[in-house]
């Protein structure tokens, strides 16, 4: 167990830093402050898990910045310390919170994958000392030579098990090589410690690192009341939603679909309700994607639609409601989903709908929640199926409920619903509404599953 400070001051931080968080009203350390920060200050690469929103952002950046003020740079022309991160959106926040303590004291650079190149080489000729980055980008400036990381002295990997989870495990190896020396010091920040490529990798980039495990991602969110409605179709999802818009109290408010299409036709169905909406969606140009959640940070929109672009280490601290509109494929992504709410001690409120096609989801998340969730109703608007059905002649096998024998178009069981795979028949996204197994179809564009 780590030594307790009381406050930020108690880790003998760099006056510089202890002002910056002043000024941000920051006093007292979170638990993965208080256990991660002094194992990095004392110079361990570090295996963190901390569930989204505990303020691991400020548990590598603060000790990342002590390092770099206290010691002299190993190269000049090299960056010293370089942050990886999954999503644009997540590596723009880190990048925001680094600037805030940061101040004019170092050259940070953000180079984003979707943005200008020649914008990111010019920002890279002067010699930035921190990078904020997605892995593929990165990686395409080692390719380019418009980089060198041999006087890397931190390579901080957040939201790591998520990088793995999107592909980016090649990069990762490349950056790391490029990096490959005694003197660095590498930070991996993953949701849980479960995840067997993460585990891998951190084999390869980390040396004798110190393991901190705060809240696994299935820990619950305290401050989140978490329930679930039965939505028989389309229609009746809509209809509940509707009813939670109008009746629960919110400031702002994230619903989440299994499609990008779904995203655009619930933003303008609630517009013409009268709510100010925006969708957010992986085909959306990145200077796009940036401009809305810009806007929605500031409050220019009440009610954000979104597939699972956003639903990771995002910090909008208005946003008091999540909805899933469609359960989401893997229970992590619930856990991730939810934690848009609730953040930093606030408290939210997270509904999702369960449909027909979202139960094997719905029924993963209650395992991986380790408890029997009871489904709320809303008066009037209750739902009536009962889990799974086979699509017709039933063998028997497919009780409701149950989790075999789920025809798909007529074309025999399906092989498993719990691991969703990218071949499935179209429409079969174990996420969405559809029609394939008997209940009332819907009537949607292609759903398209979002691959970001
Ligand atoms: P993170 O888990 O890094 O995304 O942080 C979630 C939110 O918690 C951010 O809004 C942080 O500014 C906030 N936060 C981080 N550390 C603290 C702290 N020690 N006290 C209060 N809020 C914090």
């Amino acid at each position: 167990m780590a030594q307790h400070n009381d406050t930020f001051r108690d880790f003998g931080l760099d006056i510089r830093l202890v002002r910056a968080l002043d000024h941000q009203g920051l006093e007292m350390p979170t638990e993965i402050q208080q256990q991660a920060m002094p194992v990095v200050l004392a110079g361990y690469d570090l295996l963190a898990s901390s569930k989204t929103g505990s303020g691991k952002t400020l548990a590598y950046l603060l000790p990342a910045l002590q390092r770099m003020m206290k010691s002299r740079a190993l190269s000049k022309r090299d960056p010293r310390a370089l942050i990886l991160a999954p999503t644009r959106e997540l590596a723009r926040q880190v990048y925001a919170q680094l600037r805030a303590l940061a101040g004019s004291h170092f050259n940070i650079a953000l180079l984003l994958g979707g943005e200008n190149f020649n914008d990111q080489l010019k920002a890279l000729r002067r010699q930035p000392d921190v990078i904020v980055a997605t892995p593929g980008r990165l990686a395409n400036h080692l390719d380019a030579r418009s980089l060198m990381l041999n006087g890397l002295e931190l390579l901080i990997l957040d939201e790591a098990d998520r990088m793995l989870d999107l592909g980016f495990a090649p990069q990762l190896e490349r950056i790391h090589q490029a990096a490959d020396h005694r003197r660095r010091q590498t930070l991996m920040f993953s949701a849980t410690l479960d995840h067997a490529e993460a585990n891998t990798m951190a084999g390869k980039l980390l040396n004798a690192p110190k393991r901190v495990a705060i809240g696994e991602a299935h820990a619950e969110h305290q401050d989140i009341e978490q329930r679930f409605m039965l939505g028989d179709h389309l229609d009746h999802k809509q209809a509940l939603l509707d009813h939670l818009l109008a009746n629960e109290p919110y400031q702002q408010a994230i619903i989440f679909t299994a499609t990008r299409s779904d995203t655009e036709r619930l933003a303008e169905r609630l517009q013409q309700q009268g709510l100010t909406t925006a969708a957010l969606h992986g085909d959306m140009s990145q200077a796009e994607r940036n401009r809305i959640m810009d806007a929605f940070a500031r409050g220019q929109y009440k009610v954000l639609i979104t597939t699972d672009v956003a639903s990771r280490g995002l910090d909008l601290l208005q946003v008091s409601l999540v909805i899933n509109f469609d359960m989401p494929k893997q229970p992590e992504e619930y856990v991730h989903r939810i934690g848009r709410t609730g953040r930093a001690g606030a408290s939210g409120t997270a509904v999702s709908l369960v449909g027909p096609r979202d139960w094997e989801a719905f029924k993963r998340v209650e395992a991986f929640l380790q408890r029997t969730v009871t489904l709320s109703v809303i008066d009037g608007l209750q739902g009536k199926f009962k889990g799974l059905r086979p699509v017709r002649k039933p063998t028997g096998k497919g009780k409701p409920g149950g989790k075999k024998a789920v025809n798909v178009k007529g074309k025999g069981p399906a092989k498993s619903a719990a691991r969703p795979s990218p071949k499935r028949p179209e429409g079969f996204t174990g996420g969405g509404d559809g029609s394939a197994d008997g209940m009332a179809p819907l009537k949607r564009k292609k759903p398209r599953p979002e691959q970001e």
